[in-house]
């Protein structure tokens, strides 16, 4: 699959070219015909020359199964773009030099190395998913649908002559799909606000900022128990025990955290001197 696909795939507001691509409209009850296995003649294909972005969530997950820090994990398997006409960081992981641009984690004719924690990008596929416009505020969307939901067909992918069928909640149910996308909600939120915004080169402190509370989680959680924050910001016993001992809780605690540091939006309070 081309890089574009897999782009949109992972971020709901990245626009799609649709002349590249074959996009179908589906609705949670729509059915479609799909399979991926081995037996496929196109078998590991879609897992070269690609840009498969990571979600915090992602990168969470990768780098506690493979016992990594998360500025380790960075470092040895990604690279850092920015979001085209945006300025916004993205993580993306790194395709082989040799090897026809493999994927770093593709292993030969095995496939996928890390199969069992691979990107909701690469669950996801052929289903994609876009923003119906997120410049519209949450008032005016108020009981509408805010995202759609597509199949991606490609010449390269012949998954989609498979008799299997399946409806678009039980594809998602199936890759394990549900609770990453929602633990990534509140940072697609924040990327669609910098999107609209557009980041520039001056952003240095905000870039900054949001690398480290998206992306390098072990570094955020030094920056939280290591400087003056917690005394500077009002947090309660309950949360820092939590997010002491639990990564996911620190990441929603981290995007709550770059609410308030981007945008001086969110629940975060600035603790007083005498209370
Ligand atoms: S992470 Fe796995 S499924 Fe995704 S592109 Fe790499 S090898 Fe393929
Ligand atoms: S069927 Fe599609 S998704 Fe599966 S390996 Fe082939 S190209 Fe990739």
């Amino acid at each position: 699959m081309s890089s574009t696909a897999k782009i949109s795939n992972a971020l709901k507001h990245t626009e799609v070219n649709q002349k590249n691509f074959n996009l179908k409209p589906i609705t949670p009850e729509g059915i479609f015909s799909f399979g991926c296995h081995p037996g496929v003649s196109c078998f590991n294909r879609c897992c070269h020359e690609i840009d498969v972005i990571l979600t915090p969530v992602d990168i969470l997950k990768m780098k506690t199964e493979l016992n990594l820090r998360s500025d380790e994990f960075l470092k040895q398997y990604t690279t850092l773009q920015k979001l085209k006409g945006t300025g916004v960081p993205l993580v993306k992981l790194q395709m082989r030099e040799n090897s026809n641009r493999a994927c770093i984690f593709l292993d030969g004719e095995k496939g996928c190395s890390i199969y069992h924690f691979r990107p909701l990008v690469c669950r996801s596929y052929p289903l994609g998913v876009a923003s119906l416009d997120p410049r519209q505020s949450e008032s005016e969307n108020e009981g509408q649908p805010t995202e759609a939901r597509f199949i991606i067909r490609e010449d390269i992918c012949m998954g989609h002559r498979e008799p299997k069928t399946w409806t678009l909640k039980e594809w998602m149910k199936d890759q394990g799909t549900i609770g990453m996308e929602n633990d990534n909600k509140s940072w697609l939120e924040i990327v669609a606000k910098l999107k609209a915004m557009k980041m520039g080169e001056k952003q240095q402190h905000e870039i900054s900022t949001f690398i480290m509370a998206s992306y390098d989680l072990d570094t955020f959680q030094q920056f939280v128990f290591k400087s003056s924050m917690l005394t500077r910001f009002k947090v309660d016993k309950k949360t820092i025990e939590l997010i002491r001992s639990d990564q996911l809780e620190l990441l929603k605690f981290a995007m709550e955290w770059l609410q308030f540091a981007l945008f001086g939006e969110g629940s975060f309070a600035v603790q007083l001197k005498d209370e």
